[in-house]
């Protein structure tokens, strides 16, 4: 991402319409302590624009795995597919919580692919899950 191409309004505008969370994990910012991304859904080197339709919030941890990726592989059909659109696709059905909302597991093979390419149940992530959920934070009652 170029800094300095995306104005602060349109920053803004892209932030209240991700709800101030991660497209991706749903980390809400008020639990992260870093701001979070704008992001471009297809990487400006794949030829992504900085228009607002290519435009989502992400946290520091989903933007860096997802670094200039577009596809992903399917761990279980093996199939190449486009990774999950934050912007155009609805997360819960492409996603759902484990059981005990420590895990982010794939519906499809959207969503398979992109827990994978994406790193969301890395460690790290999986154990600052373990804690919110104690704290009673976690998981997002709409998701
Ligand atoms: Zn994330």
């Amino acid at each position: 991402m170029t800094p300095g191409m995306i104005s602060d309004a349109l920053r803004a505008r892209v932030r209240a319409q991700a709800g101030n969370r991660c497209g991706y994990c749903l980390a809400r910012q008020e639990y992260v302590p870093w701001v979070l991304e704008v992001e471009h859904i297809v990487p400006k080197s794949k030829g992504g624009t900085d228009d607002e339709e290519n435009l989502w919030l992400a946290c520091h941890s989903c933007n860096l795995f997802k670094s200039d990726q577009t596809h992903g592989r399917d761990p279980l059909t093996g199939r190449r597919v486009r990774l999950f659109n934050p912007r155009r696709q609805q997360w819960k059905r492409h996603f759902r919580w484990s059981e005990d909302g420590a895990f982010i597991i794939g519906r499809t093979a959207c969503g398979r692919a992109t827990v994978v390419a994406l790193n969301l149940n890395n460690l790290v992530a999986v154990t600052v899950r373990r804690n919110w959920i104690a704290a009673g934070w976690h998981p997002p009652e709409d998701r």
